[in-house]
């Protein structure tokens, strides 16, 4: 069976892992490098992305999600897509560069630290409709030609791909939705366990 981890060092993973659980997949908490390497895949929770950088820079983890990364699935939302990003506008989180995005952080204003908009997602060229909840949300200002939009707000895109790896502005795991995360799940890296 395949093996989904949750980066449980800060924030929303609990979420991630109750959803993962209703799938056909095995849910990992995943709290220090090694735990990487029973995974197929790996999601990246939203929290506090600067609060994310300290606690892996601290417990030397950096190095591992990179190695991770490569050939397994990356699944950031909210702070995880921060981290996932190319160029963030905040200069005390350190990046894993791993999809071609340009993010701003709470962009969406401290006014409206939160909002709920239905989406039009198309994932395996499916298009569906479900509710996003956006909290204190990262704007994903450009990205790269090999991107793909799988939904978006506005006219903004709010959940990627980039070959393997995807990141969401949103939180999927708070509406009960089991697609995106079910579409994550069947991503592949080059990567195969016995
Ligand atoms: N505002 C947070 C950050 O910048 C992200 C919010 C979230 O993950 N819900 O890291």
């Amino acid at each position: 069976m395949k093996r989904i981890g949750v980066l449980g060092l800060q924030g929303a993973y609990a979420k991630h892992l109750a959803i993962l659980q209703q799938l056909d997949v095995q849910a990992v908490d995943v709290r220090k490098g090694e735990d990487l390497e029973k995974c197929h895949g790996l999601i990246i929770p939203g929290g506090e992305s600067t609060t994310m950088t300290k606690l892996i820079n601290e417990i030397d983890m950096h190095d591992a999600l990179l190695k991770f990364s490569v050939d397994r699935p990356v699944f950031g939302t909210c702070a995880g897509m921060i981290l996932m990003a190319t160029k963030v506008d905040d200069d005390r989180v350190e990046t894993l560069n791993l999809l071609d995005i340009e993010v701003e952080r709470n962009a969406y204003g401290r006014q409206i630290d939160s909002f709920i908009d239905e989406l039009d997602v198309t994932t395996n060229g499916h298009p569906f409709s479900m509710r996003g909840i956006f909290i204190r949300a990262p704007r994903i200002k450009n990205i790269g030609d090999e991107v793909e939009v799988l939904a978006s707000v506005n006219g903004e895109p709010v959940l990627v791909q980039q070959g393997h790896h995807m990141a969401a502005a949103f939180h999927p795991e708070l509406t009960g939705e089991t697609r995106i995360h079910n579409y994550f799940s069947t991503l592949k890296g080059e990567m195969s366990l016995a």
